[in-house]
């Protein structure tokens, strides 16, 4: 076994920036003051909070009020569905929940719960092959009764992008909240709250070269919701708990980097995914391509090969020295296609089979060739297994 691998998940998660590291270091030690206190060690903590904030609404292009610090992107989701689905029934009796069936699972079981413990109504939008939701089929399912309408920016799994936008001002005609789980294209499309047309808008900031276990929602001014961690009024009242001010200030610092650095990082990122994808595709028999093959994320790359089980060649891969995933968490001992695969009408025999393999910064031309050459002989094993 390889003692160093070649990481090619970083839609699962990226290492933090080293310049993100520095930035955060102060606040374990020296200005680790609660933004709650009074003395001058929680101002200055409240005043890197309040930065971090202003930080985070230049980049979305909304005012810092409207900026809510979370514990992760899951906890966002469930902040946007949860508080907004049990504002709009308080406020307007209302009783039904619209979202995508390729949402991360962060929305689906949160919106699954509500229909499960509340009584909404939850209703799937319909995708097309390439897991794309259309705005002619929202137009056609909102209602004065719903909720809140929900679907991802980019998918974690497939990489396609999603028109919210188009979406987001159907929403906004009838009143109806809109949120996009945002987490995975924040890394890599702008996310211009004002132009998407979204009320609420969910980040991870492990996903775009920050640490793991801080995120934020987007609330836009006079979306009705209520909190979903009930305590102190940190965060406009909306998450209660003290705020985690290294990872906030880290969360920032990450954020504008992405920012201004998106452009040099795609132009590193698409020549790269499009030589992986081309040749996968031209050197692999029974191979095809999930997602769109264009309206997808810069660094995304994902698959499915026929008769092929999925986790077995993720091993392969791994003893190679090669870090992929299959795209869904799916456990070896029971495997289950994923949900997201099956909306797009993939057989089974064909969706057991999936890779996904996702590029970053760190990523050379050498990986990625390096990869290309030892793909084919593993799948072929994966095959026979
Ligand atoms: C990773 C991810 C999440 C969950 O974010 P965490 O910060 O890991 O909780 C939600 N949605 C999408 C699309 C993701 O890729």
């Amino acid at each position: 076994m390889k003692t160093y691998k070649t990481y090619l998940d970083y839609a699962a998660t990226t290492p933090v920036d080293p310049r993100v590291l520095e930035t955060m270091m102060p606040y374990f030690r020296e200005t680790f003051g609660n933004p709650s206190s009074v003395h001058t060690y929680g101002q200055q903590a409240e005043a890197t909070v309040e930065e971090a904030r202003e930080t985070v609404a230049r980049g979305l292009n909304c005012r810092p009020e409207e900026v809510v610090f979370t514990s992760c992107g899951s906890e966002s989701d469930n902040l946007a569905l949860r508080g907004a689905a049990l504002a709009a029934r308080r406020e307007r009796d209302a009783r039904h929940i619209l979202i995508s069936p390729v949402e991360h699972h962060a929305v689906s079981h949160t919106a699954q719960q509500l229909a499960a413990l509340h009584k909404f109504e939850l209703e799937y939008l319909p995708v097309d092959d390439a897991g794309k939701v259309h705005p002619r089929e929202v137009a056609k399912r909102l209602r004065d009764d719903t909720a809140v309408v929900s679907v991802m920016y980019a998918n974690n799994e497939i990489g396609t992008i999603n028109p919210i936008a188009e979406i987001g001002a159907l929403c906004r005609e009838r009143g109806i909240p809109f949120h996009t789980d945002a987490v995975q294209a924040a890394a890599h499309l702008p996310v211009d709250v004002t132009a998407l047309n979204v009320d609420l808008l969910a980040l991870g900031a492990h996903k775009f070269y920050g640490p793991k276990g801080v995120g934020a929602l987007y609330v836009r001014a006079g979306t009705p919701i209520l909190p979903v961690q009930t305590g102190g009024g940190q965060e406009h009242n909306l998450r209660a708990g003290t705020s985690n001010v290294p990872y906030i200030a880290g969360m920032a610092e990450a954020f504008r980097l992405a920012q201004i650095e998106r452009e040099v990082r795609i132009s590193h990122l698409k020549p790269l995914r499009d030589r992986l994808i081309g040749r996968v595709l031209e050197d692999i028999p029974s191979a095809r391509l999930t997602g769109h093959p264009v309206t997808r994320l810069p660094n995304h790359a994902s698959f499915v090969f026929e008769g092929v089980d999925g986790n077995a060649l993720l091993m392969l891969l791994d003893v190679a020295g090669f870090a992929c995933s299959s795209g869904s968490a799916c456990k070896s001992g029971d495997p289950k296609p994923s949900d997201v695969l099956l909306a797009l009408g993939l057989p089974p025999r064909w969706a057991l089979g999936s890779l996904r393999v996702t590029l970053g910064m760190d990523t050379t031309l050498e990986a990625v060739d390096a990869f290309l050459s030892a793909l084919p002989g593993l799948v072929e094993k994966a095959r026979k297994a």
